[in-house]
């Protein structure tokens, strides 16, 4: 049966509490504020246009954003590399998309070395203060846990020490061209003359109003008068724009040792409140002593081989390395599917085996012990792969794999322990850049909810993540993802690179919180299964099995294949309530590298208002 309207999952319940709340707030607020009335538009800076795919040489650039990928380009014409290029580009996308990324948050960067052929990761995930206990979600007055929308995602409690400034600076020391200074500029420049609201920024900002409302820092940056700047003005940031200025001259020890983490830690502290509302606002406990021991981790990529490919990924604390190969690694020991809807049926049973693994499994490295080996064990995927009936899909949930003892020798499936509650949020961002000498950037980021926990730094211009909204809710012992101090939240962020004969040959990245992964291995199925060029491969309709009943899909993949995928038992709920953002799944921003260096950009054609996509020498006649 497809379900376009069945049973929800308690995944499902959440991302539609989520919107439905946030679509209620922006409610509240045009009654009680006039939020809704949008300021008069003033004409802004023409845009750069936005481009979905671009070929040709010598560099290349995908992201979200026309202004952030002009930028990124700007940087490799004047002779950055791609790592310049990336730390640039999210530094404008920290302008323009301030509610998905931003130095108040946290990411993932994959990096390919021309020079050495090595592929090495930075883990630049937010970490929980030393003081954060588990029952850092328990609600003192009442004894029960905070509700995840509006209390837990617009909290102190919820915000994690960022590693966007640490990820940036490490990217630069050890292989970047530009000193941090540089790199930000271009961005700081940006922020102070200001960019023309789209209709999605403007829809981001209405439905954050309430939140942005609750704090007095908010409400002046981003809804200037009282109200949500209108689609075709200008929105400046001279606030962000010193702020990048001063910690290009200071360096990031102006956040993790000075003046500006005193302030993050007292935001945490004490928000802002601005009295204009009556969300309730948990707050943190993050102190200097927090900042000053937060380290991104330099360390080495997830890596397994796919039918010739090497696909290198994220290692914990992201979910996205394991998860990705691990349903890879399955996939390619099943027979050989007769057609696209028996292909997309292996698909859906291989993301749902290896999500009870990675909720089994997976949490920070330095907390637990992650068996990542074993996950990305090919005997491990055989074993699970026996699982997947060709005609009959499984019952959902499927139990967790049993990593101590494996022999790729087919058993009966265990019984499931119970859902993995998903709150993950569906924000943040990724971007993709290659320069002329081959190097490769895959770089996911975010502040985890759009509009992280919304409360901005005051007088900084971003706002501070949400970030530990990743850690399970209800604290169990034995679940690798339970809050402890210090710790980094389990992510999906999924920033990949796949090389054949040690060269790279495709990038890839998305957001959309868990259903980062399944974005990944979709666009890879179809780009290397199933035959489609790149941007056909990311174009194509979307659908995420996570391990729950049903899977969630964007309405057109359901038009187009749940009939035929009901026929196997597959179950479908539509992804988020119809022209929200949460009806979408995933952003792609992706670079195909071909023979002769050519290179093929790729970003989103229509998903968020689309992407935007460049090369430094386009090829003529296209
Ligand atoms: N917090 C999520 C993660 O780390 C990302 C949030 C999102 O994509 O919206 O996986």
């Amino acid at each position: 049966m497809v379900e376009g309207v069945g049973p929800l999952s308690r995944e499902d319940t959440v991302r539609r509490t989520l919107a439905a709340t946030l679509a209620t707030s922006t409610a509240v607020a045009v009654t009680t504020f006039s939020a809704a009335a949008p300021a008069p538009a003033k004409p802004g800076p023409q845009p750069p246009p936005k481009v979905p795919v671009a070929t040709g040489y010598g560099g290349a650039v995908s992201s979200v954003d026309p202004n952030a990928t002009a930028i990124g380009l700007d940087v490799l014409r004047r002779g950055g590399n791609a790592v310049d290029a990336a730390v640039a580009t999210a530094a404008a996308l920290g302008v323009t998309e301030p509610y998905s990324a931003g130095v108040g948050g946290g990411g993932y960067l994959v990096h390919y070395d021309a020079a050495s052929g090595e592929v090495t990761t930075i883990d630049g995930r937010e970490t929980a203060p030393a003081a954060m206990q588990p029952d850092a979600f328990i609600d003192p007055a009442t004894g029960k846990p905070y509700p995840f929308t509006p209390d837990l995602v617009t909290s102190g409690v919820s915000v994690g020490v960022p590693g966007t400034p640490a990820t940036w600076q490490t990217a630069l020391d050890r292989w970047g061209s530009l000193s941090l200074a540089d790199a930000l500029r271009p961005a700081a420049d940006l922020a102070q003359r200001g960019f023309t609201v789209d209709p999605t920024f403007a829809l981001q900002t209405s439905e954050n109003a309430l939140r942005f409302r609750t704090f007095t820092s908010s409400g002046e940056l981003f809804l200037p008068r009282g109200r949500v700047p209108a689609v075709g003005s200008t929105f400046r940031n001279p606030d962000l724009a010193r702020t990048y200025r001063l910690l290009g001259a200071r360096g990031t020890g102006w956040l993790y040792d000075g003046a500006l983490g005193a302030e993050v830690a007292r935001t945490v502290q004490r928000p802002p409140l601005s009295g204009e509302t009556d969300l309730p606002v948990p707050v943190g406990s993050m102190t200097t002593a927090d900042l000053a021991g937060y380290r991104a981790h330099v360390q080495a990529p997830t890596s397994i081989g796919y039918r010739g490919y090497d696909v290198y990924g994220m290692a914990p604390s992201s979910s996205g390395g394991t998860t990705v190969g691990e349903s890879l690694n399955i996939l390619e020991q099943l027979p050989e599917p007769a057609d696209d809807v028996a292909a997309l049926h292996q698909y859906l049973e291989s993301t749902a085996l290896a999500f009870a693994d990675r909720g089994r499994y997976v949490g920070d490295p330095a907390y637990v012990d992650v068996p990542t080996e074993a996950l990305l064990d090919d005997t491990f995927a055989k074993e699970r792969g026996c699982l997947v009936d060709p005609a009959v899909a499984a019952t959902k949930p499927v139990a967790a794999g049993d990593v101590t003892s494996y022999d790729g020798i087919c058993e009966a499936p265990a019984d499931a322990e119970g859902v993995d509650t998903d709150t993950e949020g569906l924000s943040t961002t990724h971007l993709t850049t290659a320069d002329r000498w081959g190097n490769v950037v895959s770089y996911t980021l975010t502040i985890e909810q759009t509009g992280g926990s919304g409360i901005v730094v005051p007088g900084r211009g971003f706002l501070l993540n949400n970030e530990l909204t990743d850690f399970s809710t209800v604290y169990d012992p034995a679940d690798p993802n339970r809050i402890q101090p210090g710790k980094r939240p389990r992510s999906s962020m999924s920033p990949t690179i796949l090389l054949r004969d040690g060269k790279p040959v495709l990038a890839l990245g998305s957001p959309g919180g868990s259903t980062i992964i399944t974005t990944v291995l979709q666009v890879l199925l179809n780009r290397l299964d199933l035959g489609m060029s790149l941007p056909a491969a990311v174009a194509a309709p979307r659908a995420s099995q996570r391990n729950t009943a049903n899977v969630t899909a964007e309405q057109a993949f359901i038009d187009r294949y749940g009939a035929a995928l009901a026929s196997y038992g597959h179950h479908f709920a539509v992804a988020g309530p119809p022209g929200s953002s949460a009806s979408e799944i995933g952003a792609v921003a992706a670079i195909e590298l071909g023979p002769g260096g050519q290179l093929t950009a790729v970003a989103e054609p229509t998903r968020r208002g689309g992407g935007s996509a460049g090369v430094v020498r386009p090829t003529l006649g296209r």
